[in-house]
């Protein structure tokens, strides 16, 4: 057996007391001190661990192991199965450099443990010959997914360690740290740097968690987390370890989103409404139809926080169709009623457009209601833009929706008491925030038609509360979602025509060109003609595009409401928003290049009627990530569902502006994994600052400093 079962363990983490340690007075030492004062940093490793962002001893008790290698059992080599990812240790015999076919180099290295051999593979990494004839006879320990090929058992490209003679014992027979590195540093080598930073640095670190939340959330204080991260002897120790430092963090971040929510909410300062008693007559008055039990509660929800004299800042979610502009409604009546202006900002002048027509159009039917409703976008004239203007600085409008014109600096409203932000994701926090200010402490209304995963509710959206309408309006039947090769499209269409034979109509969407909006434009025109000149000569075919000036877009969406177009050409412009219920086949085009929240916003389109509605996806699925996007939109119609899937294809980071969101990134949480103590910081943390807003408790002391520099540009009104 190899030598390092004999190896002596070199930290005994949680056998030691909290606070006590067998080192002499820490005198000169600090968590502060310099890396390049640590052992076994000279200034080009300082350098290198720059890049890491380690730049003092107490970064290095926080660079956390990506993974861990359970090296407390060697894998026998003679028993690895095909596609098995192990640990092995044996003796080196030979390294070769052997050619193949595609002119690579590739360096076979065979090693032996007694129950048989292994061949090591890397290509075109020839010095690795030399580097293991060195080692001829040495043990070393690979990890890689062991694979049946050309030699026999092989691992392509393992990670590799020397079982040097001075022992390495924190390589060797023990749970091993694999830490996160960069160019120019070894694995073996920053383990060593960090060990011996965790044995000096570790009993240094105070504690910043009550000793009443250790017992009751059955924690591991601090010290003992830092070592077990690093070393543990367990795979419980190391949870423990896990445990504790994924709770810090998440409970860091809770506070910081209680203080900042408890900020925006200004208790006091905002605008207590009288709800209007005839609220529920006059929406039913209003409203072509009976409004479903989840619209109900959620008007029920709102209403509540507006009649509070503190600003709203809920979010609204609704899966496209749900019926939030009947909600959105309801909400501006009440602030209108009590003499105040709402206003309403949309992300394009088309989805504002929608909103404006379909609002005064409910509106405008009941002359006692008596409420002025304005457009406001970019392209409106100048002379028409000055008189809105005008009207919504004096007053005489009482709702405008708008796009981010509404937002630009000479916007004045009289008294702006209600925003309602609909399509969340593509406005920043700031532009939400520029909105707010042009009132006095307005409530805030945030919509979204992409279901938000719990996961990011709790985080990114954690300073706003919650409300979800989860129920479709009645009737509706799900659209029927297929996914077809390109090579199937003579098909698709002969399967569009046979729906407009019927009298209905339908949206081709046409490739997304990101690059360039020319481009695009062309793509989208290019479609059209095609499809007028080649496919459907006898039918009616309309073009839109974002190219297009908005007086065009109107002619265009006229007609196809009216049915005097039976295919309507699309970019993604139709994405939001729009709403005829006769078109009931939408057929995406280059399916795969769109991510999965917009394909379901797309197919949002079409199912907005009581005939059965279809959506077929054209697409090349030949890679995995699409393929997953074509099945999951076949599969289901669940919004949730769906936001869940793209969190986990595209990660929390590229999620609807997450990087915009102002929150740092997490070092050892991770928010999917981790819901369930997610969820208890969350708990915990707006208790405390429930009770102690500004964290001046004692015990609080050290929390509200980490607080205070992690979240320092979070707006933290509550602390100041
Ligand atoms: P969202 O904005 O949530 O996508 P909309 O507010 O545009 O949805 O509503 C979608 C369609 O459903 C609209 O045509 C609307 O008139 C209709 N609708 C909304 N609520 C109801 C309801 N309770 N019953 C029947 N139809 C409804
Ligand atoms: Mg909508």
């Amino acid at each position: 057996m190899c030598q390092l079962t004999r190896v002596v363990m070199a930290h005994s983490s949680s056998s030691k007391p909290v606070g006590s340690s067998s080192a002499p007075a820490s005198f000169g030492r600090s968590l502060d001190t310099e890396v390049k004062f640590v052992k076994g940093v000279g200034p080009r490793v300082m350098g290198i661990l720059k890049k890491l962002n380690i730049t003092t001893a107490k970064d290095l008790l926080y660079h956390f192991p990506r993974r861990y290698e359970d090296r407390t059992h060697f894998a026998r080599i003679a028993s690895l199965e095909h596609g098995e990812t192990a640990t092995i240790c044996g003796v080196v015999l030979t390294a070769d450099n052997v050619k193949t076919r595609g002119r690579l180099v590739l360096t076979k290295v065979v090693v032996d443990d007694g129950s048989g051999c292994i061949v090591l593979t890397w290509f075109n990494q020839q010095y690795r010959k030399e580097q293991f004839n060195k080692l001829r006879g040495r043990e070393v320990v690979a990890y890689g997914t062991a694979q049946i090929g050309r030699w026999g058992v092989e691992i392509g490209s393992p990670e590799i360690e020397v079982c040097s003679d001075e022992t390495d014992s924190l390589s060797s027979i023990r749970i091993v740290p694999i830490y996160p590195l960069t160019e120019g540093i070894f694995q073996v080598h920053l383990r060593k740097i960090i060990s011996g930073a965790v044995e000096l640095y570790t009993e240094l670190l105070e504690e910043t968690l009550p000793e009443e939340f250790l017992d009751r959330l059955d924690l591991v204080d601090i010290q003992t987390a830092i070592r077990n991260i690093h070393f543990p002897e367990s795979q419980e120790s190391l949870l423990a370890a896990r445990k504790r430092l994924v709770f810090e963090e998440l409970f860091v971040l809770q506070l910081a989103l209680a203080m900042r929510k408890r900020g925006i909410e200004a208790p006091g300062q905002g605008i207590a409404f009288n709800i209007p008693p005839d609220l529920d007559a006059q929406l039913k008055e209003l409203l072509p139809f009976e409004l479903t039990g989840a619209q109900k509660r959620v008007i029920g929800e709102i209403a509540r926080d507006m009649s509070r004299p503190m600003c709203m800042n809920r979010l609204l979610q609704g899966d496209v169709g749900s019926g939030k502009t009947a909600v959105a409604l309801a909400a501006m009546m009440i602030a209108v009623k009590n003499g105040y202006q709402a206003a309403m900002m949309a992300p394009t002048e088309i989805l504002a457009e929608q909103h404006y027509l379909g609002i005064s159009n409910l509106l405008g039917d009941h002359d006692l209601m008596g409420i002025r409703v304005d457009l406001l976008t970019g392209s409106l004239k100048s002379k028409n833009r000055r008189d809105v203007t005008e009207r919504v600085a004096s007053g005489q409008t009482q709702i405008v929706i708008g796009t981010h014109a509404l937002i630009q600096e000479n916007v004045e409203f009289r008294n702006l008491g209600l925003v309602i932000i609909d399509e969340q994701h593509r406005f920043g926090v700031m532009q939400r925030a520029a909105l707010t200010e042009k009132g006095l402490k307005p409530d805030v209304l945030v919509m979204t038609a992409t279901p938000i995963p719990r996961t990011l509710t709790l985080t990114v959206y954690g300073d706003l509360d919650v409300s979800i309408i989860d129920e479709l309006p009645p009737g509706r039947k799900p659209v029927k979602t297929h996914w077809k090769q390109v090579t199937e499209r003579r098909k698709v269409y002969a399967g569009v025509r046979s729906l407009i034979e019927q009298g209905r109509q339908a949206y081709v969407v046409c490739p997304l060109i990101e690059e360039s909006e020319k481009l695009q434009v062309q793509a989208a025109a290019e479609l059209a003609e095609h499809l007028q000149a080649e496919i459907f000569p006898d039918l009616k075919i309309g073009l839109l595009h974002g190219g297009m000036k908005s007086d065009e877009r109107d002619t265009v969406m006229s007609a196809f409401l009216a049915g005097q177009i039976h295919i309507l050409v699309s970019t993604t412009v139709i994405e939001g928003g729009v709403d005829v219920r006769n078109a009931t086949v939408m057929v995406i085009e280059d399916a795969h290049r769109f991510g999965l929240a917009q394909l379901h916003q797309l197919r949002g389109r079409v199912g907005r009627g009581d005939e059965q509605s279809y959506c077929v996806m054209i697409c090349e699925g030949n890679n995995q990530d699409s393929i997953t996007r074509m099945t999951t939109m076949a599969s289901t119609n669940d919004g949730f569902v769906i936001a869940e899937e793209d969190l986990k294809l595209r990660g929390p980071g590229e999620f609807y502006g997450t990087k915009q969101s102002g929150m740092p990134e997490l070092t050892i949480a991770d928010i999917f994994r981790d819901i369930p103590i997610l969820e208890i910081a969350r708990k915990e943390a707006f208790a405390i600052i429930e009770k102690d807003p500004g964290l001046s408790n004692e015990s609080f002391a050290g929390l509200r400093k980490d607080l205070l520099k992690k979240y320092e540009a979070f707006e933290l009104a509550a602390v100041s």
